[in-house]
């Protein structure tokens, strides 16, 4: 099924399929942080991100946003509507934390009333900067009605999801999406949502350290990195309509 490999990234492998308008993604179990300058592999990572992205997908989709997910063939492979990928990397904040801290002096935990949205520029090259609506418009990254759309489909998902994590017992602090262009010129989520893209942080805790089921685990060699992505997703299939 899986035809030539398009692009190699640092969490995923794109493969073409017979039919152009279909993609494969192979999930690994890589792991880089600050821009690829740290490396290391998380075990099984793959097939929980893909597992995870699978669900959440599901789940938007049936709440009416368009993504790329096709169907899950395998434990760490789906296949996704082929979009060609708008180089932006739309972030939703609801709590502090991160880059923006470091940038902003806000306290790591501020709660963040109304959720920010920001869009950087996905470029590894220049360190995926912050872009204002000034710098999109002269860069044409993306026309200011599509710029819209991302914003209201960003903070659309943030609703979704943070209830959806609520409910497993997760706060939501902040994610990262990317979205791209269907044939029809449609704006459609993309990539994947998962603990490698979004900060969780377990309301059963408020220990700093102890609280973090994400990447941060791995970024900052808090340890347990593998146990935490796995405890994020007990906690989403116990929601899982087929449990
Ligand atoms: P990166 O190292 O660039 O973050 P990843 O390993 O996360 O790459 O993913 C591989 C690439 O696949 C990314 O460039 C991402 O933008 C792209 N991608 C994700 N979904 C789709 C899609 N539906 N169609 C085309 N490209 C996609
Ligand atoms: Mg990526």
């Amino acid at each position: 099924m899986a035809g030539e490999k398009l692009y190699e990234g640092k969490a995923k492998i794109i493969y073409t399929t017979d039919d152009p308008a279909v993609l494969l993604t192979y999930f690994k179990d890589d792991a880089t942080a600050f821009n690829a300058q740290k490396r290391g592999q998380i075990a099984d990572k793959g097939k929980i991100n893909c597992a995870i992205s699978t669900y959440l997908f599901q789940r938007l989709e049936s709440a009416g946003i368009a993504t790329h997910w096709l169907e899950t063939v395998s434990d760490r492979e789906m296949r996704v509507k082929a979009l060609s990928i708008i180089p932006l990397e739309v972030v939703v904040r609801n709590v502090a934390a991160g880059s923006l801290c470091r940038q902003t002096g806000l306290p790591l935990g501020q709660v963040l009333l109304p959720p920010l949205v920001e869009f950087y520029y996905k470029n590894d090259d220049m360190g995926d900067p912050l872009l204002t609506p000034d710098r999109m418009r002269v860069m044409n990254v993306a026309t200011d009605e599509q710029i819209a759309t991302l914003r209201r489909q960003a903070e659309q998902i943030n609703h979704i999801l943070t209830k959806f994590f609520a409910s497993c017992a997760i706060t939501l602090v902040d994610f990262k999406l990317e979205f791209g262009l269907d044939h029809q010129q449609t704006i459609v989520l993309g990539d994947e949502i998962s603990p490698d893209t979004c900060r969780l942080w377990d309301q059963a805790t408020e220990d700093e350290t102890q609280r973090v089921m994400d990447k941060d685990r791995f970024r900052q060699d808090l340890g347990q990195v593998e146990q935490a992505y796995q405890r994020v997703l007990e906690r989403v299939m116990a929601q899982s309509p087929q449990h």
